[in-house]
């Protein structure tokens, strides 16, 4: 009964110019359990190994063109080549070839006459090296996949962070801060102002028969007329101004580094430029007015929410005074200042 045939996985390349020593070297790795690649010179060695990834390499010092020695170093240098385990021979017995071949890359040296058991032996210690080289390539695969899914569930999660982030803070419908960032911020005016007598203003807004959008034209109708005057209003201020929607048709601006007199400026921009901008819904032209209240931040108020209700109480005064109109919150022991905008000529389309 012929001997089953062995299923030689490990590939090992012979590189020697006389086929007669290729020949006693396949003889004496005949009962190994590697597959036998040959190659006559470098250049077809270096050839053989970027195709079939031999484990390890038994390379004669002399050979034409490219001696062992070019292809050590040529393997060691090369960036696409795996690690091979080169083992340099030659007839020389002195100890200065040894120390260039393993200097120029080869791992290790065997002297001819070849004996069997010593390159077994030699062999043994080459599947130990491969074998750990290979154990440590895998890790450091593993390392690498590992760190990329990392990286990218970092970014994944500063992601989410930065929708949560934006959802929290910003009003849905028209990208404006929303209550709770506007609270946020005015606090950290307040506490500026406070400790480093840092100016600023509310501006409270409150578009002027909104509602009356709603019943006409339907909710649809009042959810475009919100989202027109945000952007008007952000349009028209200040890039420094922190422009937030408060409530249903509620807007407030905190105007940092400016008083009555510079918010008041402002208001009257932002009302002006509200009244004058018609609204599409559907190809009706809408008009909107606003009513405003201005406050200045001072000392002698006790907190920032009795800041809030000066504004509030301006801007009631505005609605109080016909709408379409801004007032300023008197400063403390001063008298209310004069309304501003139109009085008798407040028209709006808007009106039933
Ligand atoms: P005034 O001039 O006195 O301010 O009258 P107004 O109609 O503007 O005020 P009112 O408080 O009577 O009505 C506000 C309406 O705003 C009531 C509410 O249904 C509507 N509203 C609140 N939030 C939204 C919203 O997000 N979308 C729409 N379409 N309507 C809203
Ligand atoms: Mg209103
Ligand atoms: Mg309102």
């Amino acid at each position: 009964m012929s001997k089953p045939e062995r299923i030689r996985t490990k590939k090992l390349l012979i590189v020697d110019d006389d086929p007669l020593q290729i020949a006693l070297l396949s003889k004496l790795l005949a009962d190994t359990e590697y597959k036998i690649l040959t190659a006559s010179n470098g250049a077809e060695a270096m050839h053989i190994v970027l195709g079939e990834e031999p484990r390890v390499i038994i390379t004669d010092w002399n050979l034409p063109e490219m001696g062992g020695i070019q292809l050590s170093s040529a393997l060691r240098g090369h960036e696409g080549v795996r690690f091979v385990y080169i083992i340099m021979m030659t007839g020389n017995s002195g100890s200065q070839g040894m120390i260039e071949a393993l200097n120029a890359g080869a791992d290790d040296f065997i002297r001819k006459p070849v004996k069997q058991a010593e390159l077994l032996a030699r062999l043994r210690v080459a599947d130990r090296i491969v074998c750990a080289e290979s154990d440590l390539a895998k890790r450091t695969r593993e390392v690498h996949r590992i760190n990329a899914e990392m990286a990218l569930t970092h970014q994944r999660l500063n992601q989410a962070n930065e929708q949560l982030r934006r959802m929290a803070t910003t009003d849905e419908l028209t990208g404006m801060l929303n209550r709770r960032e506007a609270m946020n911020r005015l606090e950290q005016l307040w506490i500026s102002m406070g400790r480093y007598n840092q100016l600023f203003s509310c501006i409270m807004i409150d578009i002027d028969y909104f509602k009356r959008f709603n019943d006409t034209h339907g909710h649809a109708a009042g959810d475009r007329v919100l989202k027109a005057t945000a952007q008007v209003l952000r349009m028209n201020c200040r890039k420094s101004d922190l422009v937030c929607r408060v409530g249903g048709e509620e807007f407030l601006i905190l105007c940092p580094g400016v008083g009555t007199k510079g918010a008041g400026v402002c208001a009257e921009h932002l009302r002006s430029a509200v009244e004058s901008t018609a609204v599409d819904y559907e190809g009706t032209p809408l008009m909107v007015t606003i009513s405003l209240g201005i406050a200045e931040a001072t000392k002698a108020l006790p907190n920032y929410d009795e800041l809030l209700k000066h504004a509030d109480e301006a801007l009631y005064a505005s609605k109080d005074a016909g709408r379409n109109r801004t007032t300023c919150a008197p400063l403390i022991g001063e008298a209310l200042p004069p309304l501003q905008g139109p009085r008798e000529d407040f028209a709006v389309s808007n009106r039933k």
